[in-house]
């Protein structure tokens, strides 16, 4: 099968990022300017069958590239997306995560206004959401989220401390 994310892999166009699992690479035809892709290196078509070590591995590269696109780029932000099913406009089928540079007036319109909904149907979501869910699934989360060890969140002096930086551009 034709995949533009494997064929990726293959011609190393593009790939700033190559780790054993997976690859980050900035995207050929983009919204903005340095949007970058992160995918696995393993062929998984969507988000729900990604393995769990795959997915983590993905989220940590991704939050990595993330943090070089505030450094490197000067985002004032950035979108982090999964477009997850044809119906969610995902065109390549390999599962991936794109990273959205943003612009203070860049126009991209990722916005929305929230619709008027019908209580009803906003419940039955919930009931049929909750119902589903209550039938357990399984996973590697823990129940409780341990507390952060406090070096972890200490927030150390330095011109170079991306914590100290996130806080400044937190709205
Ligand atoms: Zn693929």
């Amino acid at each position: 099968m034709k995949c533009e994310l494997c064929e990726l892999i293959q011609d190393q166009r593009n790939v700033i990022c190559a780790e054993q699992d997976v690859i980050a690479a900035v995207r050929e035809t983009a919204v903005t300017p340095g949007q970058i892709i992160v995918f696995p290196r393993q062929h998984f078509t969507i988000f729900e069958i990604v393995p769990d070590p795959i997915l983590q591995k993905c989220v940590f590269i991704a939050n990595k590239i993330g943090m070089a696109v505030f450094d490197s780029l000067g985002a004032a932000g950035t979108n982090i997306l999964i477009q997850n099913g044809i119906g969610a406009g995902q065109t390549a089928p390999h599962f991936a995560l794109d990273i959205i540079p943003r612009r203070e007036n860049d126009t991209l319109p990722l916005q929305w206004k929230p619709q008027q909904l019908m209580e009803e149907e906003m419940d039955t979501a919930f009931i049929e959401l909750k119902e589903q869910i209550d039938k357990g699934f399984v996973t590697d989360t823990p129940k409780e989220i341990p507390a952060p060890k406090k070096e972890k969140i200490g927030v150390t002096e330095g011109k170079n401390n991306y914590l100290l930086k996130s806080l400044r551009r937190m709205p």
